[in-house]
């Protein structure tokens, strides 16, 4: 059963709490504005205070926000979504930042890349997203919603340490994930790297790179000495093209927040990948308990852009408040859908919160007696 406090009642009903509490009074029920009561009684309340009641379901409300997966014959090729992992100090942090000044896009304003928790490069006049926000946590909160942001993981291995803790993780997680991996063997320029080593190692994660017979890519590289980067890269649209990424761009825009915060002077920004469809500046978004009319995207390059296509991270401003890294993202078609759906979610958490609740209470109870 579902349990609502007075006040909240109180509110949904637009009447005072005083008011709720006096008839639950007059029933033989003393109460307090935060005690909480069950739907039945709740119900009772509303309807004697004059109020018709509906119980909303969540299929109701949510129904048909995000849609059917695409139908083929309305999709196109799209970029891949890469994430790089990896052990500590193995170098993830220097290869995105040499991967991304690697291939900055000829001819483009200044190049100046802007910390947008993503960036595009062009390989071969291909796009490629990486996904900069760092390491694990944020993929494991991502995966924990049910979305899945990546296509391809870059599993980065420092060739004078070999695989550790974390790329043993970094390896569990793609699997779960069921995403493919392409091992970058980093600090080849050390003189004290040994590939051979790293090869062996990864074998007994069940990781068969090309060399040893097996069909994961692998490449050696040096993010400081920034070489083999090409190849790498290379590398990823070959998987891309095995994965066979497509995404429909002609339809309302479904996607992911990679991060999001408060900024003093632009309000909540919050960047979003683009997964299907097309994001544009006046569309109406929800992203889990918040929603927003987009008033500007902007690109990696901190440039403002009319929209956003498949697999493309933006910054959105004009969210009311702001989302969570990890809310899935969808364009609706009114402020009120927006508002519906946003308030169903801010109730539906507190219920749950306050079962929750009373549950421990039901547990410690009967622990007492
Ligand atoms: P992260 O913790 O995986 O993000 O690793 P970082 O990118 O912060 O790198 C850790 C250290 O390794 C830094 O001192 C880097 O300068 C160094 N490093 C990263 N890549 C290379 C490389 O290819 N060659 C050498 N010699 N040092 C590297
Ligand atoms: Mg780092």
């Amino acid at each position: 059963p579902e349990a609502i406090t007075i006040q909240e009642l109180a509110n949904r009903m637009a009447e005072r709490a005083v008011d709720v509490i006096k008839l639950l009074m007059r029933q033989g029920q003393m109460l307090k504005i935060n005690d909480v009561i069950d739907a039945d009684t709740a119900e009772l309340i509303a309807t004697e205070m004059g109020h018709t009641v509906k119980r909303v379901a969540d299929s109701d409300v949510e129904e048909g926000l995000y849609a059917e997966a695409d139908h083929a014959d309305d999709t196109t090729p799209r970029p891949p979504i890469v994430t790089i992992m990896g052990h500590v100090d193995h170098g993830k942090t220097s290869l995105l930042d040499a991967l991304r000044h690697a291939n900055v896009v000829a001819g483009e304003a200044g190049g100046i890349t802007q910390h947008i928790g993503a960036y595009q490069v062009e390989q071969n006049g291909q796009k490629i997203t990486f996904i900069d926000t760092p390491g694990h946590a944020a993929f494991t909160a991502m995966r924990a919603r049910g979305a899945k942001a990546t296509d391809i993981v870059i599993l980065v291995v420092a060739a004078d340490d070999g695989v550790m803790p974390q790329t043993v993780e970094a390896i569990a997680h793609a699997r779960a994930a069921g995403v493919p991996i392409i091992v970058a063997v980093n600090k080849m320029d050390k003189p004290d790297a040994k590939p051979e080593r790293v090869r062996t190692d990864l074998l007994r994660h069940d990781i068969v790179v090309e060399s040893m017979g097996g069909d994961t890519l692998e490449i050696e590289v040096s993010a400081t000495k920034k070489m083999n980067l090409d190849k790498l890269l290379e590398a990823i649209l070959l998987q891309s093209e095995v994965l066979e990424l497509k995404a429909n761009p002609d339809r309302d825009a479904e996607g992911i927040v990679i991060e999001a915060k408060l900024d003093k002077g632009r309000g909540p920004v919050a960047s979003v990948l683009v997964q299907r469809g097309t994001l544009k500046v006046g569309d109406i978004l929800v992203a889990g308990s918040e929603w927003g009319r987009v008033r500007a995207l902007l690109n990696d390059k901190g440039a403002q852009v009319p929209s956003a296509g498949p697999s493309m991270p933006v910054e959105v401003l004009g969210f009311q408040g702001t989302p969570d890294a990890g809310d899935r993202v969808a364009v609706v078609d009114s402020e009120a859908r927006a508002r519906e759906i946003t308030e169903y979610r801010i109730r539906s958490k507190r219920e749950n919160q306050l079962k929750t609740a009373a549950g421990t209470r039901g547990s410690l109870e009967q622990m007492m007696t």
